[in-house]
């Protein structure tokens, strides 16, 4: 297998430093230095960005961003063991990789990184929808990333980028869509990773918008499209009695059909409901 640094190739470096795949941890590993190299071009132009790497493992897309040209790499990585080999990469690129042993869910980073700021990573799935989640809902927006890269099983690379009126469409979609422009980059089958999961998997790409599509508060939105995703085959109507006495009339006041179906509405459509359902 061709390689992009003078670093060995991976297979190796797991032999080496003893890294066998644990699946409490979710590794499934990338070998292919080409294909970490993609991915690492998928997040854009690295040059002037610092880049969060979250799990970097053996470091397969680590070597791709540093390859690539990224000013900076400052990964987590809950692994000790991935510890010698990631510090190798940091030795063969002096003062442009930070390897941080800990969990990504417990650890904030910001203080750590200069924007531009991108991320970047191959996770375990459940570990990265809650990631997404965290970083597509701060306190604040814009968020301190410009751009996620991010891999997902493909069923949930579906769910993000879903289009209303497709069994996909729910509030992953509506979360992601509302202030970013997410879309699939690299579908990836189970054979390019080691050991191979049994899924195909897909690589998100999300650039952010400064401001979101269409105005809404956060949390009033968010309680709107749960209540009418709970029970999505119900018309909204009847999903949505508990968010508010009148919501008939707020649904009317938004341009909104009562009897149509969550998975009908659009982006801008759940917005302007959540703006009518935040009046007093
Ligand atoms: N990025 C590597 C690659 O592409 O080959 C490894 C990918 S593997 C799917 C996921 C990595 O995330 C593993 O190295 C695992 O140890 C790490 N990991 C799992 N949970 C984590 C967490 N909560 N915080 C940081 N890293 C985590």
């Amino acid at each position: 297998m061709s390689t992009i640094d003078n670093l060995p190739p991976l297979r190796e470096v797991i032999e080496t430093h003893e890294l066998a795949a644990k699946k409490s941890l979710g590794q499934n590993f990338l070998l292919d230095l080409n294909l970490t190299a993609r991915i690492a071009r998928a997040a854009g132009n690295l040059s002037e960005c610092d880049v969060l790497e979250i799990g970097p493992g053996p470091g397969g897309l680590t070597r791709g961003l540093l390859a690539e040209g990224a000013r900076r790499v400052l990964a987590i990585e809950k692994d000790e063991r991935c510890m010698p080999a990631l510090a190798e990469i940091a030795d063969a690129y002096p003062g442009q990789l930070e390897v941080i042993n800990g969990d990504a869910l417990e650890i904030d980073p910001l203080a750590k990184l200069t924007p531009p700021i991108r991320v970047a990573a191959n996770l375990p799935y459940n570990v990265g929808t809650e990631l997404l989640v965290r970083w597509l809902t701060p306190k604040i927006w814009p968020p301190y990333w410009d751009s996620l890269t991010l891999m997902f099983q493909r069923e949930v690379a579906e769910r993000i980028v879903a289009k209303p009126g497709t069994k996909a469409y729910g509030r992953l979609a509506i979360l992601s869509q509302w202030r970013s422009n997410p879309r699939i980059v690299l579908t990836l089958p189970p054979e390019a990773f080691s050991p191979p999961p049994k899924i195909h998997s897909a690589v998100v790409h999300f650039e952010r918008l400064d401001e979101p599509k269409f105005e809404a508060e956060y949390k009033v939105l968010n309680r709107v499209v749960a209540a009418a995703f709970n029970q999505r085959r119900k018309m909204l109507r009847a999903s949505l009695k508990g968010v508010a006495p009148d919501i008939e009339d707020r649904m009317l006041a938004a341009g909104i059909k009562p009897t149509e179906r969550a998975e009908q509405l659009s982006v801008e459509e759940f917005c302007a409901l959540a703006r009518e359902v935040a009046k007093p």
